[in-house]
């Protein structure tokens, strides 16, 4: 699988799947979750409703996923994950990881080929950037399950410029 950085607004992707960093009530939220509602507009909530009113009744748990619809937005769907919040006295980092690994299972499951992440927990949930880069890095190296490319959309040029010398430690140039 190829992976991409790129600096953006993760909304106006043109990939089969857009990754939201969601919380577990996933009835939405601010940050990307916000933008992704605002802007896929309802038809998303509602599935996102229908979710808590089945199998998810008691909220979606931290490093999982589940895919609704996209509404509006360019994509097809919308992988929503429940990024852990950032503590230093507990390593989560297992659990960031799960965030990109089963959104990428998920994906590979709907036939999906192409994904975009956010940062997952880097904004309202505080993972430091640096190591949030790290620890999404890390988990997309992988197995894809047939997903040919996984673009991580970093929201401004500096987080990008992170995200580029991160990616040379960790993949190589
Ligand atoms: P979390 O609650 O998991 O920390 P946030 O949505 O608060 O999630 O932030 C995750 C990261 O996404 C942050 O680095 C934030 O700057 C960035 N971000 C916020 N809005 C967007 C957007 N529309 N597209 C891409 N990245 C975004």
């Amino acid at each position: 699988m190829r992976i991409e950085l790129v600096t953006g607004d993760i909304t106006t992707e043109h990939v089969d799947a857009i990754v939201n960093a969601a919380n577990s009530s996933l009835l939405g939220g601010g940050g990307v979750d916000g933008a992704i509602h605002r802007k896929g507009g309802p038809e998303i909530l509602a599935e996102c409703r229908a979710l808590r009113a089945g199998h998810y009744g008691g909220g979606l748990p931290v490093g999982q996923a589940v895919a609704t619809t996209a509404g509006r937005l360019p994509a097809r769907w919308v992988i929503h994950t429940v990024g852990p919040v950032y503590s230093a006295s507990e390593d989560r980092a297992p659990l960031l990881r799960s965030c990109y690994t089963t959104s990428l299972a998920v994906a590979a499951g709907l036939g999906a080929r192409s994904i975009a992440f956010p940062l997952i927990s880097s904004g309202i949930y505080r993972w430091p950037k640096e190591d949030a880069v790290r620890q999404a890095l890390t988990a997309l190296r992988g197995e894809s399950g047939g997903v040919e490319v996984a673009r991580l959309v970093l929201f401004d040029e500096e987080t990008h410029q992170v995200a580029e010398n991160v990616y040379r430690a960790v993949v190589g140039s």
